[in-house]
């Protein structure tokens, strides 16, 4: 089940031929995205996701999207959703065909892959892997639009594709200082007695609508979190590692650069402690 419309709330086939082939999104990933996960009927921060939309266009000094449109085109797709209770919502936002300064947009509906959740249940075997920049570089070089959502992901999927190579699932990208910063897909959160951590967006990552979900509800019953650099080393010193995204959801990580973690009973629990609290804001 796949449910594609655009931005005008037209729901077209999604098997139907839809972009040109001079759109820059297909010539040069020129464009950006955001995906929503959905759960009955419902967006999950919905919100925070169009907000980091317009700020990444704004980063592309592409035209700011518009967002009520945006939020009646989401609303289409929800509609005309018939598949499972979980449903990935895809906002695509591109420059559109060169010289005609008409975006392309569109948004679409589709199920949460089998991949994903297995490996939300089974947790995660993970690499480190150099991302080859500064942690300060962002403020230094904008051009490099470190902190925007773009659709140019090839690398992401490449280092996806090496961990694999590894007998890993996922990767932690690191930056030449030491430090942390993100999955290619998801934010790095770890725990430290009751404190949760996680590396700055300052550092040239997303800021995580996950993680600022998680830190929300965490902070409101009692934890204390920390949006601080974290070195690379401290990641082996947790008491819970977590690659946290909308739709992979709160997901552990069991393995690191080929080592087991810890795992025993406090941690299965704080696990599930984590994952209630993220679930409990949407019921
Ligand atoms: N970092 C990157 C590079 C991502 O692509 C994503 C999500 O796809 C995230 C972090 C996590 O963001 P969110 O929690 O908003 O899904």
């Amino acid at each position: 089940m796949t449910v594609l419309a655009l931005l005008d709330g037209t729901i077209v086939d999604h098997t139907a031929p839809l972009l040109r082939v001079d759109d820059l999104a297909v010539q040069r990933g020129d464009g950006v995205f955001e995906t929503i996960m959905v759960v009955d009927g419902r967006p999950r921060e919905l919100g925070p996701h169009l907000e980091r939309l317009a700020r990444s266009a704004a980063l592309l000094d592409m035209p700011p999207p518009d967002l009520a449109a945006w939020e009646r085109c989401a609303q289409v797709v929800l509609d005309a959703w018939r598949g499972g209770r979980e449903m990935a919502l895809k906002l695509v936002y591109s420059r559109g065909v060169e010289g005609e300064g008409r975006p392309t947009a569109f948004a679409m509906g589709l199920p949460v892959g089998p991949e994903t959740i297995r490996k939300r249940n089974e947790g995660l075997s993970v690499i480190t892997l150099e991302r080859g920049y500064a942690a300060d570089l962002q403020e230094r070089a904008p051009w490099l639009l470190l902190g925007a959502k773009t659709l140019s992901y090839a690398v992401n999927m490449a280092a996806l594709r090496h961990a694999e190579r590894n007998d890993a699932q996922e990767v932690i990208f690191t930056a030449t200082d030491g430090t942390v910063l993100e999955g290619p897909t998801s934010t790095v959160v770890i725990a430290q007695g009751r404190t949760l951590r996680t590396p700055p967006p300052s550092s040239g990552i997303l800021p995580g609508t996950t993680q600022g979900a998680l830190f929300r509800a965490a902070e409101a019953a009692g934890w204390n979190t920390k949006v601080e650099p974290l070195r690379i080393e401290e990641l082996w010193d947790t008491d819970g590692l977590w690659l946290v995204s909308s739709v992979r959801l709160i997901t552990r990580v069991h393995t690191l650069d080929g080592k087991t973690l810890p795992d025993d009973e406090q941690r299965a629990a704080l696990h599930r402690e984590i994952t209630e609290l993220f679930e409990s804001q949407y019921v």
